[in-house]
């Protein structure tokens, strides 16, 4: 099997509460996705996206996915989608850094994998475990009060498990994690994520007026060397997010045990190939994950479904259903929540078929 052509569609994603808003003052609306379509001489063609959290969140963004991926795209033209090893290595050999840029077209490459087999990504990842997975709901940054009363409104769509967006002024942070846990049944699960939005002084301070409540802290401040100090200060379990880019990072945490969860997001790393990667080590490390990527749609949300559904359930802290975030939808066969989980596909490759009266026409293709 060969690539015989990558097309490029974008698609913009509205949210149903209409922005989200996380640490530094940063809030998105609308999110820019950007899908890829690999073609092959087979006649069949897999399907990725990306969808970075606006440009501030990451060193990521939407126009850069899509330069970069038509600077790399002539260049995997006559590979064969199915060998991921070479497929990742001619990118990372035409292109250094920017793994998000690579996400798409790995992820696509997976899909045709998983067609080509006649198995599904999950399957090809290690099987379903279990019969589906719970996910967490993402709080936007809001006054204590109303971030605690979404808590009975996520619950009540099933959610069990709630990250609140601090990251801001340690004072109302403070009062919206105890504001937060206030409303805790027995069973569920809080994170307060700082998004890397707090000093290392004002960690400090956060994480010991938390020390009783039944808290983790995610990713307080922006460095590593900032995040270590205050793991090493606090009582509470702790999670690495931004700063956790790739293996390397992933080592040097297990050396210095900087953290007990991972977040694992696909385009972070790369694509589904790292990741599942990443995913094997922590998994034979101990380290459970939150498994998601920085945002996205009905694509991305079934490749999150495979690689969070192949993971062992003990490992498995959460995942993210992005499509049930944003209004619009543009993949038939997309998992979809029931009762706060989730559910990977038992069809071939991710088990998506794109509405292309969504996508409309490609912005780019190469052949
Ligand atoms: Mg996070």
């Amino acid at each position: 099997m060969k690539i015989t052509g990558i097309r490029m569609y974008q698609v913009d994603l509205p949210l149903h509460e209409g922005s989200y808003k996380w640490s530094g003052g940063n809030s998105v609306s609308v999110f820019d996705s950007t899908v890829v379509a690999v073609d092959t001489d087979s006649g069949l063609t897999g399907w990725g996206e990306v969808c970075p959290l606006g440009p501030a969140y990451l060193p990521a963004y939407a126009r850069g996915a899509r330069t970069g991926i038509a600077e790399l795209a002539p260049q995997l033209i006559g590979l064969d989608p199915r060998e991921l090893g070479v497929l990742n290595a001619r990118m990372d050999a035409a292109m250094r850094g920017h793994p998000y840029v690579k996400s798409a077209i790995d992820m696509a490459c997976w899909d045709l994998l998983g067609k080509a087999g006649g198995l599904p990504v999950a399957t090809l990842m290690g099987g379903h475990v279990g019969a589906d997975f719970a996910l967490y709901r993402a709080i936007s940054q809001d006054t204590p009060q109303a971030m605690a009363e979404r808590i009975g409104r996520y619950r009540s769509e099933g959610y069990t498990k709630f990250q609140l967006k601090v990251g801001g002024d340690a004072d109302t942070d403070i009062a919206r994690i105890h504001a937060a846990a206030a409303q805790l049944q027995p069973g569920d699960v809080l994170v307060a994520d700082a998004n890397t939005g707090w000093t290392q002084h004002v960690a400090m301070r956060v994480v010991d007026a938390v020390r009783d409540v039944n808290v983790y802290i995610e990713q307080p401040c922006m460095t590593y060397e900032q995040c270590l100090a205050v793991r090493r200060h606090t009582n509470r379990p702790f999670v690495l997010d931004e700063v956790v880019d790739g293996i390397d990072m992933v080592v040097r945490g297990l050396a210095d045990h900087a953290m007990d969860v991972i977040n694992l997001k696909i385009s972070k790393v790369g694509g589904l190939t790292k990741a599942r990667q990443i995913r094997d080590l922590c998994v034979s490390a101990g380290i459970a994950m939150t498994i998601e990527d920085t945002w996205g749609g009905d694509i991305i949300t079934a490749a999150i479904a495979h690689l969070a559904h192949s993971t062992p359930d003990e490992f498995r802290f959460s995942a993210t259903d992005f499509n049930s975030y944003v209004t619009v939808a543009f993949a038939d066969g997309a998992p979809q929540r029931k009762q706060g989980r989730l559910a990977a596909s038992r069809e071939p490759g991710l088990g998506v078929q794109p509405r292309m009266d969504v996508l409309g026409k490609p912005l780019q293709e190469w052949r």
